[in-house]
């Protein structure tokens, strides 16, 4: 279920369910999610606002596909007042546990990510431009290196503290516990753990998740050739539910 379609396979032509023209009611659409080969109808409603775009049965969309409302719940607008979004202070607030709750601002993760997936990557929320916020792979031409920056990730490995590993003929051993994601765009990433009971806990979790997209928002480092990043909390973790 989605609110927002494509009229086109390119993803150019966008459309909003609650503002679409009666005489294309007929048409097929193209999900958000560029790897999602589903055909989208038209859902009217006696309400405009709750119109939406469904799958059709014989090309529903791909398995884990966000846009399917049976893997992410919808974004429930309306139990925040956007004006008292900001990206930067948000992001603060989740990764660091830093700054004040403020009441009805949009401040967890799973309900950033959706509201991001609720919108077209060029929309805005409280003025933040949505690509600037999701990197994921639709939204490739968009990115450049942001940071904070909620990311679609995907597990590669695991490292523990006190591994040995040679290079170059000499040995070393492994200062922190680390693991590795990939990004959309297929970069490998590092992410640094100072806690030990954190690292043991996302491990776990994330062991399950091969090959299946989870969501992580953090400040990213990009040096060289290199990116990672140093988890500070669960909460920068966002496991989508349905395996
Ligand atoms: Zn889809």
């Amino acid at each position: 279920m989605s609110n927002f379609a494509y009229e086109d396979k390119e993803r150019k032509n966008k459309v909003f369910a609650n503002e679409l023209n009666i005489s294309k009611h007929q048409n097929k659409f193209f999900c958000p999610n560029i790897n999602c080969n589903a055909a989208l109808v038209f859902v009217n409603s006696s309400n405009n606002r709750e119109a939406y775009f469904r799958a059709i049965p014989t090309k529903e969309h791909n398995k884990y596909c966000p846009y399917d409302h049976k893997n992410e719940p919808t974004f429930n607008n309306s139990k925040y007042i956007e004006e008292t979004f900001n990206f930067n202070e948000v992001a603060k607030y989740i990764i660091l546990g830093k700054g004040k709750s403020v009441k009805n601002r949009l401040e967890t993760l799973p309900a950033l990510y959706r509201m991001c997936l609720s919108k077209a990557l060029d929309d805005s929320y409280n003025n933040f431009k949505i690509f600037k916020i999701l990197f994921n792979k639709s939204s490739l031409k968009f990115f450049n290196n942001f940071s904070p920056c909620v990311i679609e990730c995907t597990f590669l490995s695991y490292t523990n503290k006190g591994e040995k590993y040679r290079k170059n003929n000499k040995e070393y051993e492994v200062k922190l516990n680390q693991i590795k994601v990939k990004f959309p765009n297929n970069h490998i990433v590092t992410l640094y753990f100072k806690d030990e009971t954190l690292y043991k806990s996302i491990r776990g979790i994330i062991y399950n998740y091969a090959n299946i997209p989870f969501v992580i928002l953090a400040y990213w480092k990009y040096k060289e050739n290199s990116i990672y990043t140093y988890i500070e909390r669960k909460n920068q973790f966002y496991f989508p539910k349905n395996l």
